[in-house]
């Protein structure tokens, strides 16, 4: 320190005063050294302080992130496991459709099997009963006489010509014979006189009968047994009114080999029995 003299009491106030000025200079700065001092402290403090918070919130946000994104994951494992769920349930629906239509067909089906079961019973019961059933034809073998049933006649009817005419149309069915019913009805005959013209036939020995069940009632299959000798076959022969009968012969000049007539006849024969099978 330099020291000064100290001249007069005005010089020594002066010098007081710029010492005092001095001295409030210097403490001023020494605080405002203090204080800058303290307040890089604080703020030092604030920013580790808030480089605490920020971490912590990264941390924070970290974590929510990675809580967010197993969130995600769960909601989409729960999205998929509700689709599944879904899926399942329209299987298990849809199965439970076929298992029910399958119980139902089922169900149709055991049905329809004893339906058949009970018509068939119902068939055979029907067989056992008709079976045991008398024919009309059996009846009247017992109440008519044999000569009874060789003599029915229909009124009005010439009967050795109907029993031909029934014969032959028999014997046009060969051995697979014919229902004596479709017969009747081609010969517009009542069943009562079919049912006798047919004893009579048998007893003449013409044809016989086999009694058969058709569509669940007793009928008769008439089958030729022998083709009667008729007269009927040759009534309208042009030898039995021939002027020149007397002249002819299988080797003369006159001779059923080159006669007009018997060649007509015979025509016109086969065309009437062609017809009568067709009738
Ligand atoms: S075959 Fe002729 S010619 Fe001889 S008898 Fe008969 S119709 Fe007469």
């Amino acid at each position: 320190m330099v020291k000064k003299e100290i001249t007069s009491p005005a010089k020594l106030k002066k010098e007081l005063e710029e010492a005092k000025a001095e001295l409030v200079s210097r403490n001023k700065k020494l605080k405002l050294s203090v204080k800058t001092e303290a307040k890089k402290k604080v703020d030092k403090k604030k920013v580790e302080a808030k480089k605490k918070v920020d971490k912590k919130k990264a941390v924070a946000k970290k974590k929510a992130e990675a809580k967010r994104k197993v969130d995600k994951k769960k909601a989409v494992a729960k999205k998929k496991a509700e689709a599944k769920k879904k899926v399942d349930k329209k299987k298990a629906e849809a199965k439970k459709k076929v298992d029910k239509k399958k119980e139902e067909a089922k169900k149709k089906e055991e049905a329809k099997k004893k339906a058949e079961e009970a018509k068939k019973k119902e068939e055979e019961a029907k067989k056992k009963e008709e079976e045991a059933k008398r024919t009309y034809e059996e009846e009247l073998e017992e109440q008519l006489t044999e000569d009874e049933i060789k003599n029915f006649a229909i009124d009005k009817t010439d009967m050795d010509k109907l029993v031909n005419r029934v014969t032959e149309m028999i014997a046009s069915y060969a051995t697979n014979g014919i229902l004596q019913n479709i017969l009747w009805r081609k010969l517009k005959l009542s069943s009562r006189d079919g049912s006798r013209l047919a004893l009579k036939l048998e007893k003449l020995g013409n044809i016989t009968r086999e009694k058969i069940l058709e569509n669940g009632r007793w009928t008769y299959l008439l089958l030729i047994k022998k083709i009667p000798i008729s007269t009927i076959s040759i009534e309208n022969a042009p030898c039995l009114v021939c002027p020149v009968e007397g002249k002819c012969s299988t080797d003369g000049e006159i001779s059923p080999k080159t006669c007009v007539y018997i060649e007509d006849w015979v025509l016109t024969e086969l065309k009437t029995k062609k017809r009568h099978e067709t009738n």
